[in-house]
């Protein structure tokens, strides 16, 4: 990997203030995912690095606290503008670890870094409230303080943004944070550390710990220092971690599983909607929590739709995200590319249609092609599970009650999609949708202005926008007599 500033991929782990190298004796492997090629090691660290890097954190959060908002506000956008600098190099650190096409990889630098901005300037603006007293002698005075500690456990397909949209808001509110990384993409986290401090962050405000998921997850629910777990992965971890919280009553943000539905209406725009389900499913090779599952099209345009899906799938390449001209990378592993695999199986066994795609990549390793399949039914197992991959399954819907049901038959609640041009539908369709964020007309739902999140098992919480500084804060009423 060639980098103008080799210094930002370091084999080491951050834990309080201290770097700690690789030790090959006892390290992870990171691959890339395209080849299969080893590009380093990172530390394999446990239970015990865990509970030194909440010290450092405690110790070190009070002093970030009392510091005006102006001066972590400053801090902050230093860190942003340093991400944007090394944007190439931090793409790149980003596809050898992750597989997405480089440019893919370079908007996610932006993106990422877009959150410290945003919150660089919330920081100013966490305001309390002054509420007129029950008492003529008496105030109400409401204040928001930092939370405290909080630890961050984040995944690997978007290994830079899921840890600057955690880490710009508990900054900016005056918290400390222990980070870990997903074990396939740690680099990208070593990465912004390296910049957190060249920008000024205080030693030991910020750890980054690699190694054992159960470990280090296990010490940062135990530990009462802790106050909040902000952890962005499967509802199956994240079912797990909220259980592990319960002794010590942790705040919680958790961004989950998504089963995302994108539905086309008879009144939509095709051109507009093809568009839109090209970047809801296929973004990120169809790995993110927000890609579009399950596609439903009405009766009336379902035919001219998948003519039109198909043919503009048929036109992505796929290949090393390193290589110029790469719409779609590689799947993250064996396991990832094994589920899309079986999910395309189960549905040309239960009378589902390939029309385009349908079979690994010829080039082999963990590449598979970007796949329509037509004719898809409630019974096959792409209805209820998350794909994960680029895999666009065709549904056919008569009226808008009956898609509205179907859509809302999930355990799942993150985003949706729809595409309609009638304004009283758009409301009713908008507001019947059981998940936290609804795109209409559009395929492409997250920024930092908004707020991120899922209702049901997708999640608690929300990040990024003027509600995600909040989660990090804990409200003070200060009762005030005598006045
Ligand atoms: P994904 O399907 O995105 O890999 P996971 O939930 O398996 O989602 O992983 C997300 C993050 O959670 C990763 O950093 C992973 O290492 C971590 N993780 C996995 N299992 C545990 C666990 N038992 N305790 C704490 N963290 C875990």
């Amino acid at each position: 990997m060639k980098l103008k500033d080799a210094t930002l991929f370091r084999q080491a782990a951050l834990v309080g203030g201290e770097w700690i190298e690789a030790d090959p004796s006892n390290a992870i492997k990171v691959d890339n995912p395209a080849t299969g090629e080893i590009i380093g090691l990172v530390p394999n660290l446990g239970a015990a690095e865990t509970k030194k890097a909440i010290a450092a954190a405690e110790a070190t959060q009070k002093e970030w606290a009392a510091r005006t908002a102006k001066e972590r506000s400053g801090i902050l956008r230093r860190w942003f503008e340093l991400m944007m600098e090394n944007q190439d190099d931090l793409g790149r650190i980003l596809t050898a670890e992750q597989g997405k096409p480089l440019a893919e990889a370079k908007g996610e630098i932006a993106y990422g870094a877009s959150f410290i901005e945003w919150f660089a300037e919330e920081a100013r603006r966490v305001y309390g409230d002054i509420i007129p007293g029950h008492q003529k002698d008496k105030r109400i005075l409401v204040m928001k303080q930092p939370i405290g500690v909080v630890a961050a456990i984040t995944p690997w397909n978007f290994p830079n943004a899921m840890i600057t949209r955690k880490a710009g808001p508990a900054f900016a509110a005056g918290c400390a944070m222990v980070l870990k990384p997903a074990s396939q993409t740690p680099f990208s986290a070593i990465a912004i550390a390296i910049l957190a401090e060249r920008a000024g962050l205080p030693k030991g405000l910020f750890s980054v710990i690699t190694g054992s998921a159960r470990a280090i997850g296990g010490e940062m629910t135990a530990s009462p220092i802790v106050r909040k777990l902000t952890f962005t992965g499967s509802t199956e971890v994240g079912a797990e971690l909220y259980k592990q919280s319960a002794p010590t009553i942790k705040k919680l943000g958790l961004e989950l599983g998504g089963n995302a539905p994108f539905i086309v209406f008879d009144d939509a725009d095709l051109d507009a909607a093809v568009e839109g389900a090209l970047i809801a499913k296929f973004r990120n090779n169809g790995q993110t929590c927000v890609c579009a599952n399950r596609l439903y099209v009405q009766d009336g345009v379902y035919d001219a739709f998948a003519e039109k899906l198909a043919k503009a799938v048929g036109t992505l390449k796929t290949g090393n995200g390193f290589d110029e001209g790469i719409n779609l990378g590689p799947l993250i592993d064996e396991a990832a590319l094994a589920k899309v695999e079986e999910h395309v199986a189960d549905a040309v066994s239960k009378g589902g249609r390939v029309i385009s795609g349908g079979h690994r990549h010829q080039l082999g390793g963990r590449f598979y092609e970007a796949t329509v399949l037509a004719d898809v039914t409630p019974a096959m197992a792409v209805a209820k599970e998350e794909t994960f991959g680029p895999v666009a399954p065709l549904f056919r819907f008569k009226d808008e009650a009956d898609v509205i049901v179907q859509a809302n038959d999930t355990e799942f609640g993150l985003a949706s999609y729809f595409y309609a041009k009638d304004l009283a539908r758009v409301f009713r369709v908008a507001e019947a949708l059981e998940y936290g964020m609804v795109g209409v007309n559009t395929g492409l739902i997250s920024t930092a202005e908004a707020p991120f999140g899922g209702v049901k098992l997708s999640g608690l919480g929300r990040e990024g926008s003027r509600y995600g500084i909040e989660e990090f804060t804990e409200i003070k009423y200060v009762c005030l007599g005598g006045v």
